[in-house]
């Protein structure tokens, strides 16, 4: 079975609802996002850090997933399918996506502000002041903030070079390490990049760029994929 590897960004759930910050001038629903998802916004003010991502959390559990995410649910018909997303929201998995590995991990856990290996479903839309792991410490959010570590970076340029097929969305392609996984896929293989205002890429090669939203065009490409192969 042939894999095809997705990357997705925040234009992926923009028609879910969930805005992009890149599109609003550098402010993620009206925060700035240095003051609230960096390990010193949350030294300085964790009920700030808490009480904006349980907005966030909030507004994730109120939207639905959107044709994109239903389409590439679908393309599992006939490929083996990794999606390798930048998201927060689990709009993929409701969608009916099977595979899907959360770079800058998952807005509906929680996990140990000490043990990051204690990590737990959130209960309902909000992590409180006083919420404690099994060990007695603060939950924070599980999210990957700015000027910390991606854990599964590895895994995603591993699961890179096995693509026959290797699709970017709605990714400005501007937050790294993440933005660096288009190198790693195999030189010779199909690549489709889809944003409305993507950028040119001119060192990747066999690129196709739909400059188009993900609602329209990803269900298209996928119902091209279905009839004719990768
Ligand atoms: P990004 O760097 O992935 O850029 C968003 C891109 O989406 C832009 O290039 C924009 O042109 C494109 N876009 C907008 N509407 C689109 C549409 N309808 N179809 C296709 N593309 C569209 O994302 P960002 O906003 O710069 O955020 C960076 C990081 O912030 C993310 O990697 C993520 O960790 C976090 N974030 C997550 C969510 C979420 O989980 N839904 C939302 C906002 C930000």
């Amino acid at each position: 079975m042939k894999r095809v590897v997705v990357f997705t960004g925040a234009g992926m759930s923009a028609e879910s609802g969930i805005r992009t910050f890149r599109d609003s001038d550098g402010l993620w629903e009206e925060y700035n996002v240095m003051d609230v998802a960096t390990p010193q916004a949350w030294e300085k003010d964790h009920l700030l850090v808490l009480d904006f991502y349980n907005k966030r959390r909030k507004q994730v559990m109120e939207a639905s997933p959107n044709a994109a995410h239903e389409a590439l649910a679908r393309l599992e018909k006939k490929f083996r399918v990794d999606i390798i997303t930048q998201n927060i929201d689990d709009l993929h998995e409701r969608a009916g996506s099977t595979a899907v590995l959360h770079l800058h991990g998952e807005i509906r856990k929680s996990r140990s502000s000490r043990y990051p290996n204690l990590v737990y479903d959130v209960d309902g839309w909000e992590i409180k002041s006083g919420d404690v792991c099994e060990k007695g410490f603060q939950l924070r959010p599980h999210i990957v903030w700015f000027g910390e570590m991606v854990p599964e970076m590895d895994r995603a340029i591993m699961i890179t070079r096995q693509a026959d097929c290797f699709i970017v969305i709605g990714s400005s392609l501007e937050v790294y390490p993440a933005a660096s996984l288009v190198d790693h896929a195999p030189e010779e293989i199909p690549k489709y990049l889809i944003d409305p205002k993507a950028k040119t890429l001119d060192h990747i090669s066999h690129l196709e760029v739909i400059r188009e939203k993900a609602s329209l065009a990803v269900p298209e490409l996928v119902d091209k994929l279905l009839s004719n192969d990768v």
